[in-house]
């Protein structure tokens, strides 16, 4: 037994220089601190981020409504209780707010709680956190991700509008996550090369994930041959796949979309998938299509389910109800998995769970705002899932997960394996 026996929150900075809530949390055995991230390319059915709407306070993003929630309405419940206990302290949680989406303590209230929660938990235990969410999870944690490194940003993370959000490597050739990390960090490296050479210093310009946001190149066919330049560049060609997030919720206007100045209606949308996976190393396509655009999910996914990973982020919201629903019409074949979406650490266990248990695969995600705190680093590995989408391999927010990950499959020595391209046989 290790109880809970102070929580308190504060408003800190996320990595756009937006307030998010931390929240500090103390046993016998010390302090325990989690943060919460922050989307910008947000799903209109995640858990509700209360933010204060004043104003006169960081342009109305202040979270001081969510601390109050923290401080005044969750510590009085669960100081006192057994922080191993993470399934019921998340259900008094889940019960306190007594909505479908959080909407009244805030997801970004609950959230850090929870995590905190789970490392006070792993102390009492003396087992490191990806032990201790192995043993909440139900397996032998050994298996580091093949991570999605987004290296060109688009979209919101950009600034720009109608344009696809993420271009990401995927190290498939490497032997383990330490020499894959290197591969990308090098293919990064020669990328800003030649897009310093193209286009001076404003080609080298980055976006919220890390990777470069060269607003002269819009053509998602230009943006895919830097990148494999960069990867010849840098040795590595044939070892390295390409994963895509259009995020297309957010070009979707009534039933078109729109990129740059050409407009799609979803079955054109899925034939521009089909032939650019015709043309380039494309292993994986999350929210090809829009959020509620069910009908051609399912078209998507009988056309190029059998070939590569359809995953879906803002279409899923790492909600089980929605997640049983895309499985029902196999309108995908995995999910992206974000704490924030759902709002405890258990739901998304269950998230992850429900994919596997189905032969989805799990792909574990950052946010774009984020935080030093590495936690999905940990959970990515506590639930064998294979693969983590945390941006470029540069600025702090991102490299604090894959150094995270460095550090797990050093202490795993022997036991660690690493997926390479049969990352989507460990489903
Ligand atoms: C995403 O869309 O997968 C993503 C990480 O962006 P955001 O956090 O802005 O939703
Ligand atoms: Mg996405």
């Amino acid at each position: 037994m290790s109880e809970i026996q102070t929580l308190k929150a504060r408003e800190v900075l996320d990595s756009r220089g937006n307030p998010t809530v931390e929240v500090e949390l103390t046993t016998e055995q010390g302090i325990f601190r989690a943060l919460t991230p922050s989307g910008a390319s947000a799903g209109q059915h995640e858990a509700l981020e209360l933010r204060d709407n004043d104003p006169k306070r960081f342009l109305g993003k202040g979270v001081l409504k969510a601390l109050d929630n923290v401080n005044k309405k969750i510590a009085p419940k669960i100081i006192g209780l057994d922080c191993c206990f993470q399934e019921s302290i998340d259900t008094l949680m889940i019960k306190l707010d007594s909505t479908e989406n959080k909407g009244k303590l805030g997801a970004n209230a609950i959230l850090p709680v929870s995590m905190a929660v789970a490392r006070a938990g792993a102390a009492a235990k003396g087992l490191p956190l990806y032990v201790y969410i192995g043993e909440l999870y139900g397996v032998t944690p050994h298996l580091l991700p093949v991570p999605m490194c987004n290296i060109i940003n688009g979209g919101k993370h950009a600034g720009q509008e109608n344009s696809i959000q993420e271009h990401m490597l995927m190290p498939t050739g490497a032997k383990s996550f330490r020499e894959g990390i290197r591969m990308v960090a090098e293919s990064y490296h020669n990328l800003a090369k030649i897009l310093k050479k193209k286009f001076g210093a404003t080609g080298i310009l980055i976006g919220d994930e890390g990777g470069f946001a060269p607003a002269q190149v819009i053509d998602i066919s230009e943006r895919l041959d830097l990148m494999l330049e960069a990867v010849a560049a840098a040795g590595y060609e044939g070892k390295m796949k390409i994963a895509l997030d259009p995020a297309s919720s957010e070009f979707f206007y009534d039933g078109t979309y729109k990129i740059g100045d050409k407009s799609y209606s979803g079955a054109e949308m899925v034939d521009f998938y089909v032939d650019l996976c015709n043309r380039y190393p494309i292993v994986s396509i999350e929210d090809g299509l829009a959020e509620d655009d069910w009908d051609s999910w399912v078209e998507m996914t009988r056309k190029l389910g059998g070939k590569i990973q359809i995953v879906g982020d803002d279409l899923f919201v790492t909600n089980t109800k929605r997640i049983k629903k895309g499985i029902g019409l196999e309108a995908a074949n995995s999910v992206l998995i974000k704490l924030n979406q759902i709002g405890t650490v258990t739901e998304t266990l269950n998230a992850i769970k429900m994919a596997q248990d189905n032969s989805w695969t799990a792909v574990v995600s950052h946010r774009s705002g984020e935080t030093e705190d590495a936690f999905i680093a940990d959970l990515v590995v506590g639930t064998n899932a294979g693969q983590i989408k945390t941006g470029a391999p540069a600025r702090s927010d991102r490299a604090a997960k894959y150094n995270q990950l460095l550090r797990i499959e050093e202490e795993l020595g022997g036991d660690a394996e690493y997926p390479g391209i049969d990352f989507r046989d460990y489903a």
